[in-house]
């Protein structure tokens, strides 16, 4: 793997914010009732173009952990207590107010708030698995990139688990971030994809039988060939990664495939969001078209953000 630097960092950082923001005016809305071709405002949440939401500043609250520490212990610990910031302050968020939160990263939050530890707070039920982990998990690439699988494993279960601790939910963020890895490694997405699958196949890479057969249609199958009828968009952490990975494969620049995302509708800026961070790690910085970027709320603050990171992880 080459060096990893800060202009994939911004890339990552950017590609979450702003296919979360191509998709926060339309979120919930059902698929066919609109079309989305720009970056727009206002609609669901009632914000201006280029706001962000719960998704980026989710990511920005691990990102900025990342930053500040190196031991994972540290890591969890900084990223719990920027949660807990984000939801009291208004910290890491567009405009200073937090206009949506996720069910599960709510009661996660709240276990913090009354002193449970960050490897306790999460929720485990199986109807817990929302897709609130996985929106925020794309700059811990950066973080396990080098280490061996299970140490991988480990952390990316710890950092999903401050909210969503069950085994679907910390599967996708591994999935996705092991992902990620293949194509850090600079091999073509489609190769990286039928690297992704053959390591999961042979046991290279392990998420236990019973967690992997729930990614069947990622790993067994080739997401790509389905049809957009099949593809669910709504709230769920597998139908969400399924998703992104099929607007990711099926087009082949940074726009098309977080447009793809946002039209599916109903959870719009996380499917989006999701297939931003591996669209913008693959087509790279400048494939995130400069208005998008630039219309960001705070736009300033994730270059700096990446600038910060790359001393480290660069
Ligand atoms: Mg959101």
């Amino acid at each position: 793997m080459d060096k990893i630097t800060a202009k994939q960092i911004e890339a990552v950082l950017l590609g979450v914010a702003v296919g979360d923001a191509l998709g926060v005016p339309v979120e919930f809305q059902p698929r066919g009732t609109f079309k989305i071709t720009d970056m727009t405002g206002y609609g669901t949440h009632n914000q201006s173009a280029g706001t962000w939401s719960d998704d980026t500043s989710l990511t920005l609250c691990l990102a900025d952990a990342m930053a500040d520490s190196r031991a994972s212990g540290d890591l969890l610990r900084k990223t719990a207590g920027n949660f807990v910031r984000w939801v009291e302050d208004a910290a890491f968020t567009a405009h200073g107010n937090v206009f949506d939160i996720g069910i599960s990263t709510s009661k996660a939050i709240h276990n913090l708030q009354k002193g449970l530890p960050p490897t306790k707070s999460g929720c485990a039920d199986a109807n817990e698995n929302g897709n609130g982990s996985l929106m925020r998990i794309a700059p811990l690439v950066f973080y396990v990139a080098g280490k061996p699988q299970e140490q991988r494993y480990e952390i990316t279960s710890d950092v999903s688990s401050i909210t969503h601790a069950h085994p679907w939910s910390v599967g996708a963020c591994f999935i996705y971030l092991e992902y990620m890895l293949q194509l850090l490694t600079g091999k073509d997405k489609k190769a990286a994809y039928l690297e992704l699958q053959k390591c999961f196949q042979d046991g290279r890479l392990n998420i236990g039988n019973n967690t992997l057969s729930k990614f069947g249609r990622i790993i067994r199958m080739d997401i790509s060939s389905l049809l957009a009828s099949e593809i669910r968009s709504g709230g769920f952490v597998v139908d969400t990664l399924e998703a992104a990975l099929w607007c990711f494969l099926t087009t082949d620049n940074y726009r098309d495939a977080v447009l793809k995302a946002v039209n599916l509708g109903d959870d719009t800026d996380t499917t989006a969001a999701v297939t931003g961070g591996l669209a913008g790690l693959f087509y790279g910085i400048e494939a995130i078209p400069t208005g998008w970027r630039e219309s960001l709320a705070r736009y300033d603050s994730f270059c700096g953000l990446a600038a910060r990171l790359a001393k480290k992880y660069g």
